[in-house]
């Protein structure tokens, strides 16, 4: 029976590859006091059983700058150890067999570029002079990534954990937590099969365990684990120690030189979900029952593409369980609903090449109290509390371990478990022909199809189908007016005495405003950079009604119910569910609301960034004159019950005025011309507002200053070395998506942070941070310069400007 120590500053839950890196980083950084518990041996759960890729190219700049740096670390660890861990870089080819999947894979070159990755394209000739077994027939292009590499997963986790130790981590297996002990919204300890152990810090590393290891903390962990599937051949002749790894998606094959033999792995369209009831207490080392019928048709896809396969005598058939999220991203980060208690786990198929990296920011996340840079994409405040439903979680987990390898078409939705959560205008926007995408398990009407189309994406890297009805939706926001469900906002009333001095020191923009009054504001950290970007419309002498987005509801609560100290006489609640919002929209808005209402709309009673409560129809609700859209126009607030009475009016008297509903593919089309700022794209927790143009909205003196203020001081002191700017391509015919590279004179100075086609201004728009070698950035640097974006490895003539594109002065929201 083994003893535990009654305390430690930080305990972690699990001996996987991704425990043993938080504990080997913890380590690094100095911090000794740690314990690693493993209810059975190191590696047991999935670890062991890894192919052992290690790739570095993933979707956004900051996961591969986390991949990147994995490689670094298992290039040294052996070094550094004394333990082997059979880490090799011999490059990676990626194998497209369609023009489509060209263009995902050059798009792909040009965004590992723009993230200091070596990328070479490859004729299919060339891949197969480096990969001698391949057949090319069908190919069209390839790409080559000779800084990729691969590693043996067992022997790379023992070297952390030596490392670990070495550090002074204490590593205890056959020791299982059995539960996580909590006080006053804090973990305190854990209790296990040998005792209780007190603790700061508990991190939750359980691998597929950890969806319920977080259940007993009442922590949302929204994973679920699938049956995972590889082979391994009888040696085969042609397969050399440095042959690179093989990727074909079409095929949903990737291929591995292993000791002479062939290991060949999928990514199938239709996965096996797994452990629906929970993964076995017991589960060490051990594999699922092959299906052979599962995996011929994909072996068949393999054989096509290196065809000796089909004479190699099979040696393993191999399935294990891996874990998987709702969008194929790992969990990272502080629980919102506990702190000390934080999570890595969820890792998709890819979590020891995820490791290194996901090791050393966790760590430094401990330590520092706040991620080393913004880890939105993995944070696990992106989850919604619902996402942890089993049945959700099943019946999505069919479809994510595929969508590694599936075409990652821009604007592609989830087609699994949808219509979890609905406005109450769902059946409504339905029936006119909605085409909705999903945030969180919220539906919401991306465009509207006419009638006689049906509103289904047809995907592709060119205009899809819904290009030209979407632009009719804009142009009706532009020059008339249009309707928007907003109903998804999260919605948050902060009231009591204290209301207004808690929020100010929350807020970098004046709130301490006479009621009635909307503002514009930041939330921002200590160091600065921006948590969050909401309004805040003043309700009453003590209550303000706080309006953010659906993608940052539990994120944002967790920092607004944080940001209240106890002793205030000040709460904060969620109110997102019992309020639904309507966007009216465009230069005719004012007309059709006033034709509804008797209350005074004219810009003198009702001017831009106020709030009333009017009459509307047989409702009562609240009129914000606010946009996100560039126009005149009002977010309408009511009570869930009365808001399909209210869209009835609306659409009743909006018909002669040529009242359209629109999507929020129009309104990011129309938000982009305006360059209004999206957090999570373009600003979030390591941008500041003087570098996202954004202090316009900061009130740098009033009372009692505000979170990140002194940090803020000295920025705008020494000046900014970053700026974001809005681009615009000179060319209508490129579409920009994402993290496409931004040249000035020549030189990578920046990506891309989000982007959309323009329909007023006719071409495709993005916002993107400009870093230079003058420091600080001036506007005359900024301006002098010759811009281009590349796009899938072609460099597009662009302009930039720090002022909005469109209606630069502000005058039409105005009016
Ligand atoms: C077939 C297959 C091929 C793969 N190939 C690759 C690849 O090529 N490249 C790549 O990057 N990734 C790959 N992966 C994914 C990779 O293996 C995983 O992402 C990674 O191993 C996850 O590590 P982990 O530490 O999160 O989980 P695990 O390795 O499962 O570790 C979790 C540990 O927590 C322990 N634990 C659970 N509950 C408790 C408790 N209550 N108390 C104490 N301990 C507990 C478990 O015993 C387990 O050891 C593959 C996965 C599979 C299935």
């Amino acid at each position: 029976m083994q003893s535990v120590p009654s305390d430690a500053r930080v305990v972690i839950i699990g001996g996987g590859v991704v425990g043993c890196s938080v504990a080997y980083h913890l380590a690094r950084r100095g911090c000794r006091d740690v314990l690693l518990l493993e209810r059975k041996r190191l590696t047991c759960g999935t670890t062991w059983h890894a192919a052992g890729l290690v790739g570095q190219l993933r979707a956004t700049h900051n996961l591969t700058r986390l991949a990147q740096y994995t490689t670094q670390l298992y290039e040294g660890l052996e070094r550094e150890t004394g333990q082997a861990t059979g880490f090799r870089q011999v490059g990676s080819i990626a194998v497209a067999a369609s023009a489509a999947r060209y263009e995902e894979l050059r798009r792909g070159a040009s965004m590992a570029r723009c993230f200091g990755l070596e990328v070479e394209l490859l004729s299919p000739e060339a891949a197969r002079e480096r990969w001698p077994l391949l057949s090319i027939e069908g190919l069209v292009g390839a790409v080559y990534l000779p800084k990729d590499g691969r590693t043996n997963p067992v022997d790379t986790t023992q070297a952390l954990a030596r490392g670990a130790r070495q550090g002074g981590v204490r590593i205890l297996e056959e020791v299982a937590v059995t539960h996580i002990r909590s006080a006053a919204g804090r973990a305190t300890g854990v209790t296990t099969s040998a005792g209780e152990v007190r603790a700061e810090v508990v991190i939750n590393c359980a691998g597929m365990w950890a969806h319920q290891v977080g259940g007993w903390a009442d922590v949302a962990v929204p994973l679920h684990a699938a049956e995972h599937f590889y082979i391994v051949t009888e040696p085969m002749a042609g397969l050399t120690a440095d042959l690179p790894i093989l990727r074909d998606a079409d095929a949903c094959s990737y291929f591995k030189e292993d000791a002479g033999k062939l290991l060949v792995g999928w990514f199938e369209p239709q996965a096996k979900p797994w452990g629906a009831a929970g993964i076995p207490e017991n589960f060490a080392f051990e594999q699922l029952p092959p299906d052979l019928a599962h995996i011929e048709p994909l072996f068949a896809a393999a054989m096509r593409r290196v065809p000796t396969l089909a004479e190699a005598g099979v040696q393993v058939f191999f399935n294990g369980p891996e874990s998987f999220t709702p969008d194929d991203r790992y969990i990272l980060g502080e629980a919102p609903q506990l702190r000390g208690l934080f999570v890595a786990a969820g890792f998709n198929s890819i979590g020891i090449q995820s490791a290194g990296g996901a090791g050393k920011v966790l760590a430094d996340w401990v330590l520092d109290g706040h991620p080393p840079f913004d880890l939105w994409d993995v944070d696990i405040r992106r989850f919604a509390p619902f996402q942890r439903n089993r049945r959700y979680l099943r019946e999505r987990t069919t479809e994510t371990l595929g969508l590694l390898y599936d075409m990652h078409w821009p604007f592609r939705q989830a087609e699994t478990a949808r219509g979890v959560r609905k406005s109450v205008l769902h059946d409504r926007l339905a029936a006119r022909g909605a085409c909705f995408g999903e945030v969180a398990g919220y539906e919401r009407a991306n465009w509207f199809a006419p009638p006689g189309v049906a509103p289904r994406y047809q995907y592709s890297y060119g205009r899809q189908n819904w290009f030209d009805y979407s632009a009719a939706e804009h142009r009706a926001v532009r020059e008339g007016v249009a309707l928007f469900d907003q109903s998804s906002f999260a919605k948050f009333i902060v009231q009591g005495a204290d209301a207004a001095a808690v929020l100010s020191r929350i807020c970098a923009n004046a709130i301490d405003v006479p009621v009635g009054r909307i503002v514009y504001t930041q939330w921002l950290n200590e160091r600065g950079g921006i948590e969050a970007d909401v309004t805040v419309t003043r309700e009453a002498e003590d209550r303000f009604l706080i309006v953010s987005s659906c993608a940052t509801q539990v994120r944002d609560l967790a920092w607004l119910t944080r940001g209240i100290p106890i002793a205030a006489r000040a709460s904060a609640c969620d109110v997102s569910s019992a309020y639904a919002t309507l966007g009216l929209m465009g230069p005719r808005s004012r007309e059709l609301l006033a034709s509804l209402t008797d209350a005074d709309l004219s810009t003198l009673a009702f001017p831009f960034a106020s709030s009333r409560v009017i009459d509307l129809g047989y409702a009562r609700v609240r009129a914000s004159r606010i946009t996100y859209v560039g126009e005149l126009g009002y977010e309408l607030y009511m009570p869930t019950e009365f808001a399909q009475s209210v869209y009835d009016c609306l659409l009743e008297a909006g018909a002669p005025l040529g009242l359209r509903l629109a999507g929020y593919h129009a309104m990011n089309s129309l938000r982009l011309e305006k360059a209004y700022r999206h957090f999570g794209h373009d600003i979030g927790d390591e941008d500041s507002p003087l570098e996202a143009g954004l202090a316009f909205a900061v009130a740098w003196d009033k009372p009692g200053g505000f979170i990140g203020r002194e940090a803020l001081l000295r920025q705008r002191a020494s000046g900014v070395r970053r700026r974001l700017v809005a681009v615009a391509l000179t060319s209508p015919e490129p579409l920009l998506y994402h993290n496409e590279p931004l040249w000035r004179d020549g030189e990578l100075v920046g990506r891309i942070c989000s982007a959309m086609f323009g329909h007023t201004l006719g071409v495709s728009l993005g916002l993107a941070y400009v870093s230079g070698a003058c420091a600080p950035l001036t506007r005359e640097w900024l301006e002098a310069g010759q811009y281009e974006v590349e796009v899938a490895t072609e460099r597009v003539p662009a302009r930039i400007s720090l002022a909005p594109l469109y209606d630069p002065a502000g005058a039409r929201v105005r009016e």
